[in-house]
């Protein structure tokens, strides 16, 4: 028996259910075959598989995002391709398909760099940079997919290729910011920041204050450099002994800073929110990028069940702002989590060699997490439908949930490269690549999961706070 034998697991086999799950069980996969890669050789071999066998393919890293079921897929756990190196001479990061973002903070933070990791570092790096990756130094930066270098996967034919923005401009475009639809990335080449510290944290508002502190939030954006990212979260903590006391059972707008300045610049600009009025908890302070983590302070290797919705806004005035604390709000008894992040600065620049990614014309994101009652998705999507006069049409790839399967729905990407010497040939290379693609992403048209039925979901709440210390 092979190595690869090994580790193919078969429904019914010792860790299939291991190697098929992810942390968000929202879509569980039955798959056929799943693979166990280490190398990028296994995944060219599954992909071959799996065209031998006429079975579509999926891919999982750390599971925090999956997209439609890969039943009777072959399905590539790259979980175990783990390896990180920085260079910290060239600013640069290469990472494997499974490296989590809190990998790649160890080895770049030493060096006093920062990656353009997202708010949890427990996310994959590979899944978050192919979707886009909105980060908290992406004000500054911009998206985290306008920073690869260089990536190394495999396509649909089952060839490992090296894309570069010299040997293959259109695939390079594509990729990045295009998900899974054009192939299993095995490896990636990032830009790295030199961003030791940070001025961030948390400022939790009590239930009174919501209205107040969304209406100044919106407003306190418009004035805000491109070092300071934030966002606002509007939850009901649960009455748990790991929530810190001040939280426990109470609803709160946590206001999420992340600002990359001097640290008493940054003071002063987090100034007007702390006048607002007293919070529960306030953890905001100067901190080595290290720590990034504990600014949203999210849930890390918990599995849970969250289905997620997203949309972009152009705008939030007042009537937005009171808009969402009607639907979200303490007085609501929403059964969601809803998180307004801030976009603008760098997210709206096209980077050079541009990509695919889109949303640059957005000024926040709206994101929902519900669990699986179909009431409690019948509320988020209410929401939506009255936030539409702000929307500007799009969403976030990144935010989608395992309901969202149409391209539309998608927001639409701001350029395409144009026709260079042999493009005609690279654009017939994404072509059929595109059109032998045995891709399960929930973002290919032919492959809608929204019909399909929604499989018991195993353990753990949407807002858990095994995070806590
Ligand atoms: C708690 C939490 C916080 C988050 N914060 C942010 C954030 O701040 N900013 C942001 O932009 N996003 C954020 N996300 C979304 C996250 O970036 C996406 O869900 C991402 O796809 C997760 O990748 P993964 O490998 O961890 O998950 P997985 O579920 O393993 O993979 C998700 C999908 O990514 C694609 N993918 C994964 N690996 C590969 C590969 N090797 N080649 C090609 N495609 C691949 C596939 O479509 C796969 O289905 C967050 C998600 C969660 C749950």
């Amino acid at each position: 028996m092979s190595v690869l034998t090994e580790r193919i697991f078969r429904p019914g086999q010792d860790g299939y259910d291991d190697e098929r799950l992810g942390i968000n069980r929202a879509a569980e996969s039955l798959p056929d075959h799943v693979l166990a890669a280490t190398t990028e050789h296994d995944v060219a071999a599954a992909v071959r598989l799996a065209a031998e066998r006429g079975r579509p393919v999926g891919v999982l890293a750390s599971g925090h995002g999956p997209s439609a079921p890969a039943d009777g897929a072959v399905l590539i756990n790259t979980g175990r391709m783990t390896g990180v190196r920085v260079d910290p001479r060239r600013r640069t990061a290469w990472i494997e398909a499974g490296a989590r973002w809190s990998r790649v903070l160890d080895h770049a933070t030493p060096h006093g760099l920062a990656p353009l990791n997202g708010s949890n570092p427990g996310v994959g790096a590979v899944g978050y940079l192919v979707g886009g990756g909105a980060g908290l130094l992406g004000r500054r930066y911009g998206f985290a997919a306008d920073h690869v270098r260089r990536l190394r996967m495999v396509t649909a034919d089952g060839c490992v290729r090296d894309v570069t923005p010299e040997r293959d401009p259109d695939l390079f475009w594509a990729v990045r910011g295009g998900k899974d639809n054009f192939g299993v990335v095995t490896a990636v080449e990032i830009d790295l920041f030199p961003v030791p510290r940070l001025y961030g944290g948390g400022l939790y508002f009590p239930a009174e204050a919501v209205p107040r502190v969304l209406r100044a939030y919106a407003e306190w954006t418009r004035r805000m450099p491109e070092e300071m990212a934030s966002s606002v979260l509007l939850a009901a903590n649960p009455d748990l002994p790991g929530v810190p006391e001040p939280l426990r059972g109470r609803f709160a707008a946590h206001v999420r800073i992340a600002y990359s300045g001097a640290p008493e610049d940054g003071a002063e600009l987090v100034r007007p929110l702390r006048d607002l009025g007293p919070r529960l908890l306030d953890t905001v302070r100067d901190m080595p990028y290290a720590e990034v983590g504990t600014i949203h302070h999210e849930p890390t290797d918990m599995p849970f069940v969250a289905y997620d919705r997203n949309v972009l806004l152009r705008r939030l005035d007042e009537d937005g702002a009171d808009t969402l604390v009607s639907l979200a709000g303490p007085q609501a008894g929403a059964p969601f989590i809803a998180e307004l992040r801030h976009f603008e600065g760098a997210y709206g620049r096209v980077p050079e060699p541009p990509n695919c990614v889109g949303g640059r014309d957005a000024a926040f994101s709206l994101f929902v997490g519900t669990d699986a009652a179909p009431e409690s998705r019948r509320r988020r999507d209410e929401l939506f439908g009255r936030l539409r006069p702000w929307s500007t049409g799009g969403a976030v790839l990144n935010f989608m949930g395992v309901e969202d399967t149409a391209l539309d729905r998608c927001a639409p990407p701001t350029s395409r490269p144009t026709s260079t010497g042999s493009g005609g040939s690279r654009r017939s290379t994404i072509r059929e690549i595109c059109s032998a693609s045995t891709s399960t992403s929930r973002r290919s048209p032919d492959r809608a999961s929204r019909d399909a039925p929604l499989r018991s979901a195993a353990g753990g709440a949407l807002l858990s706070w095994s995070a806590w210390e």
